[in-house]
């Protein structure tokens, strides 16, 4: 049972209302037919007999839900406890069983109330192993009563058993069915969050870079320039646009150029912090967005990110350094994104006409 303890009380509480509503309920029932049996006169023992067992019946079901209730089931394996609780049901069941002597059959199909709650729960097999073992114990009660002369119809005893038997069996494959749709439901529901999860992915990430796309990017954007007018943080924005890419592509292929394009992404998590944004707009330009104390903090993270750019080495090209350059700004109190981006636009443009490789930076004005 994944989860139970991670959505712990509200869960335990849910789970305890539905055992005790089995247990009350259930037992109850069980205990009125068996009652009324009683009254009739069937219940062999009396009612010395009928108070015995059913003061043990009912001791096993307050000690099952008083271990639930203290929450002891949640250090088990199966919090659930659904088959401990099918196995008790079915003896206290057969117990009782032991003692009707008329209706027999009709206090046995309590047993399905039982193998039902089992169903949905636990797996296939141990569905079958509870069924049989119904049966079994049916079949040894039938046998025990025989042979201490306790059972005067015989054949129509053991025709209720084989009835019994039958109806279990076809109970079980139905609960088979169930369970095979069940795990083919749990299947399909697993791939399709997997699918959403890839449709979420596509939506909002660069399928070269597995950086942030542009349209995500901005709206990221938008929100951190909210927060850091509400947080009090400043807020960088660089833009970065390899040099000369062009000429990379041309001379090494358009596949290499892409591996550069990847090592420049894996650079951006190598040497940018957790909180900062890093996306792709499109071709060799990139977005940053840093929540920084002051420029320089900035400054000092970009020139860290240009330095182990130019210091990389591409087995196809030893001979390439691949620089880039760098218009950065950060954003006024009053500025909206789109005036911060025309800034490091500004500036980034101001970076590639001083000769490249450099980062030019500029305060909000
Ligand atoms: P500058 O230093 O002025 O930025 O020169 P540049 O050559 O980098 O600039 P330009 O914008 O002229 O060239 C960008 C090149 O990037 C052109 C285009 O073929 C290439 N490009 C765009 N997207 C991709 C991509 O996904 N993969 C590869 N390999 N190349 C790309
Ligand atoms: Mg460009
Ligand atoms: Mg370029």
């Amino acid at each position: 049972m994944r989860g139970w303890h991670a959505v712990s009380g509200e869960r335990q509480d849910l789970y305890l209302q539905r055992l005790a509503f089995a247990l009350l309920v259930g037992g109850g029932a069980h205990t009125l037919v068996c009652w009324l049996i009683l009254q009739w006169g069937f219940f062999r023992g009396g009612d010395a007999a009928f108070a015995a067992l059913f003061l043990l019946i009912w001791g096993g079901h307050l000690a099952l839900l008083g271990f639930a209730g203290l929450r002891f089931n949640r250090r088990l394996e199966d919090p659930s406890m659904t088959e401990p609780l099918m196995v008790w049901s079915t003896a206290a069941l057969l117990l009782s069983v032991a003692f009707v002597e008329e209706l027999r059959l009709a206090v046995m199909t309590f047993f399905f109330a039982i193998l039902h709650q089992g169903v949905f729960r636990v797996r296939r097999r141990r569905v079958a192993r509870a069924a049989a073992s119904a049966v079994a114990g049916y079949a040894l009660v039938l046998l025990h009563l025989q042979l201490n002369g306790a059972l005067p119809r015989p054949v129509a005893e053991w025709s209720q058993w084989l009835l019994f038997a039958l109806i279990t069996l076809a109970m079980v494959l139905l609960a088979s069915e169930i369970s095979s749709i069940r795990l083919r439901l749990r299947e399909r529901n697993r791939q399709l969050s997997d699918l959403l999860e890839r449709i979420q992915d596509l939506a909002i990430r660069d399928e070269l870079t597995g950086l942030y796309a542009r349209r995500h990017a901005m709206e990221l954007l938008d929100k951190a320039c909210r927060q850091s007018r509400r947080g009090g943080f400043l807020l960088a924005v660089a833009f970065v646009d390899l040099d000369h890419f062009k000429r990379i592509n041309d001379r090494h292929g358009h596949q290499f150029g892409d591996r550069v394009l990847v090592r420049f992404a894996e650079l951006t998590h190598r040497y940018l912090g957790e909180k900062d944004i890093v996306a792709r707009l499109g071709g060799e330009e990139f977005l940053l967005v840093m929540p920084v104390i002051d420029l320089a903090q900035a400054r000092d993270s970009v020139t860290g990110l240009l330095d182990a750019l130019r210091a990389q080495r591409f087995m196809a090209a030893p001979a390439l350094e691949v620089t880039a350059s760098v218009g950065l700004t950060v954003a006024g109190q009053n500025e909206t994104p789109d005036q911060v981006m025309a800034r490091a636009d500004h500036l980034l443009y101001r970076a590639k006409a001083g000769g490249r490789d450099r980062v030019m930076t500029a305060g909000p004005p």
